[in-house]
């Protein structure tokens, strides 16, 4: 695993094909959804567009109006896994923002990109308790302590699993280089 450092003056580059999915892992309040807009925006307007997002949370917003709603967590993952599934019928550059740590999440992703023959990269943002409950404290919609307690201990897991999963390619951040971010060029 490609651990990104975030001391060097420049942010480090990840060069990945256009047909890649670029797939977050990481507790709620870590700042998945944060670091894809900053990806999207860093490179504005060239390669990249917010609609090369696609999240559960907006998943569940477009169902429900309401994207904590966790009572229609079956719809808003068909819409999810739907959305990726056409993106990838039509060649696009998709970034899957979700928790994606269960194994089973992270599986079916990867199924879905390889049944698209595309390249299939993981994020995964091992960011601690301490600082996703403090970011969660600084945000509107707030998952609170018990979750993110749960998601801590997939984050656990998922850093001893995914090394042995089919991805072609992953990166390991933390609160220093998410805070250096880092430069995605698609080739
Ligand atoms: P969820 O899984 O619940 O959707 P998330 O991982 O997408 O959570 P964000 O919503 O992106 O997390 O971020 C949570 C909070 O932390 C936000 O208020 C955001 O502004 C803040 N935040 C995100 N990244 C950073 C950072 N690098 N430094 C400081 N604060 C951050
Ligand atoms: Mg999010």
């Amino acid at each position: 695993m490609d651990r990104v450092r975030g001391n060097s003056a420049q942010p480090p580059t990840l060069i990945v094909p256009y047909r890649t999915l670029l797939v977050l892992c990481g507790p709620a309040g870590c700042g998945k959804s944060t670091f894809a807009q900053q990806i999207v925006t860093r490179n504005k307007p060239g390669d990249f567009q917010n609609t090369m997002i696609v999240s559960s949370d907006t998943c569940r917003a477009l169902i429900s109006d309401n994207e904590a709603n966790q009572q229609v967590n079956r719809d808003t993952f068909d819409l999810f896994y739907y959305i990726i599934g056409k993106r990838m019928y039509q060649n696009r550059f998709t970034i899957a923002d979700s928790t994606a740590l269960q194994p089973d999440a992270r599986q079916r992703l990867l199924d879905l990109a390889e049944r698209h023959h595309y390249y299939k990269h993981l994020f995964i943002f091992d960011v601690s308790f301490e600082t996703c409950m403090q970011r969660d404290q600084q945000r509107k919609r707030r998952v609170g302590e018990q979750v993110i307690t749960y998601h801590s201990s997939l984050l656990k897991q998922a850093l001893l699993d995914t090394p042995g999963e089919k991805w072609d390619g992953r990166s390991l951040l933390n609160e220093q280089s998410m805070n250096a971010g880092i430069e995605v060029t698609l080739k």
